[in-house]
């Protein structure tokens, strides 16, 4: 007897909420989940997040927009909200928005601190706690945050960066030992280095440029649809025994 397919990374009908969707990363992301099949919920601040609306909807998703500033704890309430009035449910979150300011640890502003820990963690830790609760009561869930190289290295001149994703990386095992048993995986992507705006400075400094690419051994920097499959695994069944783990997608970077 012929035995029937089964897609196992199919997200019919899901519903994603993927955060810094308007460009970069979370772009290509949120793109990727809905060419899987879902249907998705694309938080914005400052970028207009309508061509990535037509991106998700010429896979034949739906998408809807919110505007928010996620260092403003007040307002991501509304964000799961949104999703739950927009699609009458919540299956999987993206956190990927993430901010980093580059200047050497003496002269480090407070400001730029304080900001990188509420867009990059605090932010993070609040919806993983909101979408947690749901979650947990439908008893699954998926949840991704993005982590970095810069959750296992020091980096260059970004001390508030390093400490956010460090913190990204065991606040996601920290929830996955607390929700695996509850049907709600929790789980990282650690990007390599990514040809984006957030890496622009690096891209455009020919000394730190040649450094970076001399230590990936794929021999080039990421581009966003890297990152495609990864979250889409990490999205479906296909990743349904896997909680806390930071998956590197880095072109070999770690192994160097
Ligand atoms: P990017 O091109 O600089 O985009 C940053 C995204 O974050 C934008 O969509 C931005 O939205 C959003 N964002 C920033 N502050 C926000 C706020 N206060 N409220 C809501 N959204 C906010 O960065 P990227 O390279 O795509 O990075 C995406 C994620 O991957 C980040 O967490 C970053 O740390 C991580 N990462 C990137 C790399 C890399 O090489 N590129 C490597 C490792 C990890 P607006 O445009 O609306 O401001």
């Amino acid at each position: 007897m012929k035995e029937q397919r089964r897609n196992r990374f199919d997200l019919t009908g899901k519903t994603a909420i993927v955060t810094g969707a308007g460009r970069g990363l979370g772009q290509a992301i949120a793109a990727g989940l809905a060419e899987a099949g879902a249907n998705l919920l694309l938080v914005t601040n400052r970028t207009s997040a309508e061509e990535t609306k037509a991106k998700v909807e010429a896979f034949g998703g739906k998408a809807r927009i919110v505007q928010v500033d996620i260092a403003d704890r007040s307002k991501l309430p509304s964000i799961i909200d949104e999703a739950i009035e927009s699609f009458g449910g919540l299956d999987i979150l993206v956190n990927n928005a993430g901010i980093i300011r580059r200047t050497p640890a003496v002269e480090h502003a407070y400001s730029d601190w304080q900001e990188v820990l509420d867009v990059n963690l605090n932010s993070v830790f609040a919806l993983c706690q909101l979408a947690g609760e749901l979650m947990i009561e439908q008893g699954h869930g998926k949840i991704i945050n993005i982590a970095s190289m810069l959750s296992f290295q020091g980096g260059i001149n970004v001390p508030g960066y390093t400490a956010s994703k460090h913190a990204v990386a065991g606040l996601t095992k920290a929830l996955a030992n607390e929700w695996a048993s509850k049907g709600v995986q929790v789980n990282a992507i650690a990007p390599g280095y990514m040809s984006t705006d957030n890496t622009e400075a690096l891209r455009k400094d020919p000394t730190r440029s040649r450094q970076i690419l001399d230590r990936i051994p794929a021999g080039r920097w990421g581009t966003d649809e890297d990152l495609i499959g990864p979250a889409v695994f990490l999205a479906s069944e296909a990743s349904g025994y896997m909680n806390g783990h930071i998956l590197c997608v880095d072109g070999g970077w770690m192994n160097r």
